[in-house]
């Protein structure tokens, strides 16, 4: 599986759903637009109620839809701007935020109206989130980071238990964990393969890190980074040869680079740069 690694560009579920962002960004812009109608007709509606209370009370309403609407547009904009051009207008978290808790539940509801398939509104949701945490600039100390596996990478067969602890990987090459326990090693940062979402989390609340790498399929990353925010977080989509939950793998170049682009460069010594 790992002599793969460099050929490899998208599992088999997945590449056919790797026409990048456009599809996402299309759909932020009528998600944009269908909470701006709504608004409006959550305003108009109730004026007629409200004016016979106080005249200025239909005015109060619509102002604070209007600069709510605002919020929403000018957060869209941002969004999509920090996505194409990889530059954020105003530098603040409070975009991702918006993005992560407030656009994507709405859009994975517009787009299932629109019958957008949900794999490709999450595979851009992460690119564009990993591209947001990259524009946030933070590094962080190795010893800060956390490596997130989910337990389908180990090979099947294999009867050594690395849940609990990774380092009793014999590192036979019949799949990934040996390469990534060493490349852990190599970077002083601690790999962890969990079981499921809630063994995840409770790791993250003991290790309380202050950014995580996570590899796993776009249903769980999607879901992982909305609990985990506002934890910065780098996704990577596994490699599913089998399929989904079986012998899944991990292009170990993305997760050097990722590595590169958190660890503070002081404590990057020698370290071979991206590739
Ligand atoms: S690399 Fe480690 S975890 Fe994977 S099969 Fe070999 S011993 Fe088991």
């Amino acid at each position: 599986m790992a002599e793969n690694d460099e050929k490899w560009s998208g599992s088999p579920e997945s590449v056919q759903y790797k026409p990048g962002m456009a599809a996402f960004l299309w759909l932020l812009g009528i998600t944009a637009l269908f909470i701006v109608m709504a608004g409006f007709f959550f305003w108009y509606v109730p004026t007629i109620g409200l004016a016979a209370i106080h005249p200025a009370l239909p005015y109060v309403l619509g102002f604070a839809l209007i600069g709510a609407a605002l919020f929403v547009v000018l957060g869209a904009v941002f969004i999509t701007v920090a996505a194409l051009n990889g530059r954020f207008i105003v530098k603040s978290s409070a975009f991702h935020g918006l993005l992560v808790k407030f656009f994507l539940p709405v859009m994975m509801m517009v787009g299932g109206l629109l019958k957008v398939p949900r794999i490709k509104i999450e595979q851009a949701f992460i690119e564009i989130n990993n591209q947001m945490v990259r524009l946030m600039g933070k590094r962080f100390r190795p010893d800060r980071l956390l490596i997130l596996m989910p337990h389908c990478i180990q090979f099947d067969n294999c009867k050594i238990k690395v849940t609990r602890n990774v380092k009793n990987c014999a590192g036979c090459g019949r799949c990934e964990i040996g390469e990534l326990l060493a490349l852990s090693e190599e970077f002083g940062i601690t790999l962890f393969i969990s079981t499921g979402g809630t063994v995840a989390r409770r790791k993250l609340y003991e290790e309380r890190p202050h950014a995580v790498i996570a590899v796993a399929c776009e249903r769980d990353l999607t879901s992982g980074l909305q609990d985990a925010y506002p934890l910065p977080v780098f996704a990577i989509v596994n490699k599913r040869p089998h399929g989904y939950c079986m012998e899944t793998g991990v292009a170990l170049a993305e997760v050097r680079n990722a590595i590169l682009e958190l660890v503070d460069p002081e404590h990057l010594g020698g370290a071979p740069a991206r590739s």
